[in-house]
């Protein structure tokens, strides 16, 4: 049966018809009613918005890298299949999962939605949480719930359950450090809320390289629903966008028929080779980030008035008496960190730096709040 669009075949009126009138009549509402995400211009800023790991290669590596990519054949469509890749994630993550790759996790995310979307269905994941999972289920048109955690942003188990059982939600995402707040959640809880969902649970490992080897990969074998998902962007490669989604092989066989085929670009696949030869370069980098989070914990506890969290991740959320103020003269000094008053009022996230740039950030704090 062939459903007719009524403006499009409208001869007489064509002429007079606008862009904004097709994109009314062709864009969904939902759609129509969202911003597109945005990413702060941040040109001759000290970066520490997005927890971008930050050292550049060094510059003997550099060399080294730019060579190898000489010999890419860029007139030829990637492998499909991104094989050298994949042993290049399995060696630096020390794994022999199967995966399928995204670029970025966000591309996965999406991948994953796609995969289970129909009309009704619940996504359910933590609030504060990734945003990425609500504005995709949105895009999608499907109906998410974000489920509040408590004061000391951990789960509460019994009203996740409940929230579970109300909701039947086809998926849930836990984000494992979570982002904003750097909290690593309850294995236990964790591992009660994968035995009770209705559907997949999918761990997000994005912050791995930073937890101290936390992770659900080992208990991958022993539910039928759970996937882990981990990228690359936090552990220094936030460019060459690379995300990888491992699970039972049914499951990442269904996925895989909603991918692209070459959605993993051949700089990024020999990049990826490259890089898998220094993953202890990689190691040491998180290592001092993990060391300078740290002090950057206590100096900031030990201004008056703020309150930091202890963190999983490569950030730090902390809490101000005014966050506006706050990023407003930090951004007049060329400062940029994420302002999260809409989501989590007076709070701010801070992306650990290499020690000069912490340092410039915690001497705002002396200079303005005479420390
Ligand atoms: C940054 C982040 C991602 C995005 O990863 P990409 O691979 O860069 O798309 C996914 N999940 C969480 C929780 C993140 O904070």
């Amino acid at each position: 049966m062939v459903k007719t669009l009524p403006l499009m075949l409208n001869h007489q009126n064509y002429v007079k018809m606008q862009t904004t009138d097709y994109i009314e009549k062709l864009v969904s509402n939902h759609i129509r009613a969202q911003k597109a995400y945005h990413v702060p211009e941040s040109e001759g800023f000290i970066k520490l918005d997005a927890m971008e790991n930050p050292y550049v290669l060094a510059m003997e590596l550099e060399h080294k890298w730019l060579e190898y990519l000489k010999s890419s054949d860029i007139n030829r469509y990637p492998d499909p299949q991104g094989n050298i890749v994949k042993k290049a994630l399995q060696k630096i993550w020390n794994t022999n999962q199967d995966m399928v790759l995204g670029n970025g996790s966000d591309e996965l995310i999406q991948l994953l939605l796609m995969l289970i979307r129909a009309p009704e269905r619940v996504v359910l994941s933590l609030h504060p949480s990734f945003v990425m999972y609500k504005i995709i289920a949105e895009n999608l048109g499907m109906e998410y719930i974000g489920h509040t955690l408590d004061e000391n942003f951990q789960i509460n188990q019994d009203s996740i359950i409940q929230a579970i059982a109300i909701h039947q939600p086809a998926i849930i995402f836990i984000a494992y450090p979570n982002n904003p707040t750097g909290t690593l959640f309850s294995e236990q809880t964790i591992k009660t809320i994968i035995e009770k969902a209705p559907g997949l649970v999918i761990i997000d490992e994005a912050y791995y390289p930073f937890a101290n080897q936390q992770s659900f990969l080992p208990f991958i074998e022993n539910y039928p629903n759970l996937l882990v998902m981990r990228t690359v962007s936090k552990m220094g490669l936030a460019g060459i966008r690379l995300g990888a989604l491992m699970g039972d092989k049914a499951w990442l066989e269904e996925v895989d028929k909603l991918r692209m085929p070459y959605n993993i670009n051949t700089l990024t696949q020999k990049t990826m080779a490259f890089v898998a030869e220094y993953k202890h370069v990689f190691e040491q980098q998180a290592e001092i980030i993990c060391q300078e989070r740290e002090k950057m914990l206590t100096a900031l506890n030990n201004i008056k008035g703020i309150i930091a969290y202890p963190s999983h991740a490569n950030f730090i959320l902390f809490k101000v008496a005014d966050a506006n103020a706050i990023f407003a003269q930090l951004k007049a000094q060329k400062i940029l960190i994420k302002n999260l008053h809409n989501v989590l009022p007076n709070h701010l996230r801070v992306t650990i730096g290499t020690p000069d740039e912490n340092v410039k950030f915690l001497t705002f704090f002396n200079t303005v709040y005479g420390q």
